[in-house]
């Protein structure tokens, strides 16, 4: 069966070798995620390689995301690796790079003292040490160890209630966004985006690769509207927003940020931990199966894997895993699912969604199980997906850019296409290569969608149901 929910794996040294990444595709990984905050940029580039051709030896498409590191803070290093933080004890904090102290904690974040208020919380290691700020002591920030515990070296240290004067886009993320193109990456993912402008920005530097901006600051939630405005896809990225906002909370602003996103017609994608006890075992949890199936009850468009491929010692058959607890749920019936009827999806394009949104209801009523896209730049195809339809979306596309993209999205399979001048032609070669491939029967019905004239951008406006095996003419042969 065709599984509708995508996979984004992510690559690092677990998975750093040619036969491992074409398992990965071959299990059906269908985005491989670049994180650029480890690893080197030659490593980057074999990954790549070995992605694409992994991808085209398997007949399947594949895309690649680069992950940015963004304005991520840590803490600096300590004389032995770490120092010990007493419940109750005050320490202090200074913006320089130097080597701390048992009560002295360096970060390297010039505006600290300016844009860190007394009263703000300091959040340390995942969230384990929470420190709140006392006083301004000229140099530093006098703070209160409210939870001690361990700090050691490079832990990442949050600032949730602060308004941070940080730049979205480090030096360090400008040089891999340039690398990033010479890859030809499909798209970005801009970690610690804190607003709309945040994600402008970023966009600005990477032209026409589309954003997924990754929600993972207090800040970013609180300007989500503006943020899915600004993106084309929207990560609930639970590790750092869970040091952020209560973890007990998680749950339910997962599932706001799905569903404002899927109502936008934005990408939407649920990442961090979802398989995580495979990391050591070769089996997941009951709890994780019950996370991932909920993500996909929600809508999620693709669930992700982090250390669970790049560092585990499982990496395909956390994909497995993965892609059969999806196609469990997929297979559920509606009422099963707890399926909701999908909202108009506004999106700007008014009357190609409102096309999508009739393919979808007419594909029901007709029992076609395809869907046929025609799409230049991938908007038909992502609309029909929004609308989550049972039959398969086979998406023509001669562009393999947006062929690449659209491996993202819910539903939809890319397929290659050689453009035709008429419409009628295209319908009749899409409906030729699917009877080819197998994938339809004569005398079966598609429910095609397309935009007349052909190979025009945001042309949508054409909905045909067409009978395999009937000629344009409305003559059978
Ligand atoms: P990361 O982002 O894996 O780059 O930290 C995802 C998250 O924070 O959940
Ligand atoms: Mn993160």
């Amino acid at each position: 069966m065709h599984r509708h929910t995508k996979i984004i794996a992510t690559l690092g040294p677990a998975v750093a070798d040619g036969q491992t990444v074409r398992a990965m595709v071959e299990a059906g990984m269908d985005v491989a995620r670049l994180n650029f905050s480890h690893g080197d940029h030659e490593l980057h580039r074999a990954f790549v390689s070995w992605v694409r051709e992994a991808a085209s030896d398997a007949g399947r498409t594949v895309a690649v995301l680069q992950d940015i590191q963004g304005p991520k803070l840590r803490v600096g290093e300590f004389p032995n690796g770490q120092i010990e933080l007493e419940t109750g004890s005050q320490v202090r904090l200074v913006a320089e790079d130097e080597v701390g102290t048992a009560d002295r904690i360096p970060c390297s974040y010039e505006a600290l003292l300016a844009d860190i208020a007394i009263g703000d919380r300091v959040l340390l290691a995942d969230g384990l040490i929470r420190l709140e700020v006392a006083e301004h002591a000229g140099s530093h920030l006098l703070v209160e160890v409210l939870v001690g515990g361990t700090l050691s070296d490079h832990k990442g240290i949050a600032f949730p209630d602060s308004h941070l004067s940080l730049e979205s886009v480090t030096p360090k993320d400008e040089v891999d966004l340039d690398f990033g193109r010479t890859l030809g990456v499909d798209y970005v993912a801009a970690s610690f985006v804190r607003s709309g402008s945040d994600v402008a920005n970023v966009a600005s530097i990477v032209g026409d690769v589309p954003i997924v901006a990754k929600i993972e600051l207090a800040q970013a939630y609180a300007n989500l509207d503006e943020i899915i405005e600004e993106s084309f896809g929207v990560m609930v990225a639970r590790g750092d927003l869970g040091v952020q906002l209560p973890l007990e909370r998680i749950p339910l602003i997962q599932s706001e940020i799905l569903t404002k996103t899927n109502a936008a017609g934005r990408i939407s994608i649920t990442a961090t931990e979802m398989l995580e006890s495979m990391t050591k075992s070769a089996r997941p949890t009951r709890a994780e199966v019950t996370d991932v199936a909920n993500a996909v009850q929600t809508g999620t468009d693709a669930v992700m894997l982090s250390g669970e491929t790049a560092v585990g010692d499982f990496p395909i058959e956390s994909i497995s895993a993965m892609s059969a607890i999806c196609r469990a749920v997929e297979d559920g019936t509606l009422s099963e699912r707890g399926a909701q009827p999908v909202p108009f999806v506004g999106d700007g394009n008014r009357v190609a969604s409102a096309v999508a949104q009739a393919a979808t209801q007419v594909a029901v009523n007709v029992e076609a199980e395809t869907i046929v896209a025609f799409t230049e730049s991938g908007n038909t195809a992502r609309l029909l997906s929004k609308y989550r339809p049972e039959a398969r979306i086979v998406a023509f596309s001669p562009n393999p850019v947006t062929r690449n993209r659209m491996a993202m999205y819910w539903g939809v399979a890319p397929h290659d296409f050689e453009r035709a001048t008429y419409t009628d032609d295209e319908i009749a070669s899409a409906s030729g290569i699917l009877q080819k491939d197998g994938l339809v029967r004569s005398g079966d019905t598609i429910v095609m969608v397309a935009g007349v004239p052909p190979n025009v951008r945001a042309s949508t406006n054409l909905l045909k149901v067409h009978v395999v095996g009937e000629l344009p003419g409305g003559l059978g042969s």
